[in-house]
């Protein structure tokens, strides 16, 4: 996918979330072990790939989405991640978005010149209940990145981050329920809860995917196309757009992006009721909303 950028591959799970991790369940499916990690080849070097007149693949403003495959911070990713973060460094005019299980490891992991944090980088914890939320979220208002966000997702109980919002500095909270094999249920009360503390001090709010078991009303309905949960999922009306983030990107040199370079979102019909919208990069034609 052209928003995806998976340096390395395979994962140890780490809390409950991963109980029924996508990435084990697709390795299987291919008769792969998701525990079995490695270094990707020629998607590795993916941010600074470029075209035949040599220009970035990846457009200037564009945002990637950085191991969906695995985990940014992972213990046995760490001979590999200094050149990821130089990758990172070089594409200053590129958004990325990390998402991590374990922050604990992060300060410990940053790369030389890191400072108070590099505008283009988008940090992510995961929040799949409240035991996670209160263990991980700390540590990420006590890490210095510029924008920080919370995905509650796959969400498996309720979670409240009312005190760690009037901290100011989460700009974005994801939530969605879990797809494939156990899918356990999410409640339709979790989601108006947590977005109405999101609302309460104008932070955007995303209701992705409704995941195979939705609790609405005390009822179970079970979706299983994700083009379906991601209907009902913007028709809840629940997405909700909050301050807007403002990532101050520039070349590697330092210049401001000039507009003709800057990546402008392209969406089809059927993005205005995808409930991906407010946090997609726009269409490139992947297919993936149709499945
Ligand atoms: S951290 Fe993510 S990729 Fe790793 S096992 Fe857990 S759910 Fe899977």
């Amino acid at each position: 996918m052209r928003d995806i950028w998976n340096p390395w591959h395979g994962c140890k799970k780490v809390s409950e979330g991963c109980k029924h991790c996508y990435m084990y369940f697709l390795d299987q499916k291919n008769n792969k072990n998701g525990a079995d990690i490695y270094r990707t080849k020629a998607g590795f070097y993916y941010p600074i790939q470029k075209d035949r007149k040599g220009a970035y693949k990846i457009k200037s403003g564009e945002e990637l989405k950085v191991c969906l495959v695995s985990d940014f911070f992972l213990e046995e990713a760490d001979e590999w991640r200094n050149e990821a973060w130089e990758m990172i460094r070089e594409r200053s005019d590129v958004r990325f978005f990390l998402l991590t299980k374990r922050p604990e490891r992060v300060k410990d992991c940053l790369p030389k010149g890191w400072g108070d944090g590099w505008e283009n980088v988008f940090f992510n914890v995961t929040c799949e209940n409240q035991r996670r939320a209160d263990e991980r979220i700390p540590i990420l208002l006590d890490l210095p990145f510029k924008h920080k966000g919370i995905m509650c997702a796959p969400f498996i109980g309720s979670v409240s981050i009312e005190k760690y919002l009037q901290e100011g500095q989460i700009e974005q909270v994801i939530c969605g329920g879990e797809n494939y094999d156990g899918a356990r249920p999410c409640n339709y009360d979790w989601v108006k809860s947590l977005q109405a503390e999101c609302v309460a001090h104008n932070v955007t709010f995303c209701f992705s995917e409704t995941g195979s078991n939705f609790i609405k009303d005390g009822k179970l309905y079970y979706m299983p196309k994700k083009s379906v949960q991601k209907l009902m999922a913007f028709k809840s009306g629940m997405n909700y757009q909050g301050k807007p983030m403002e990532f101050k990107l520039c070349y590697a040199h330092g210049g401001p992006i000039d507009k003709e370079d800057l990546h402008v979102p392209l969406y089809k019909e059927k993005c205005e009721q995808c409930s991906h919208k407010i946090i997609c990069n726009g269409c490139s034609n992947c297919g993936r909303c149709e499945k």
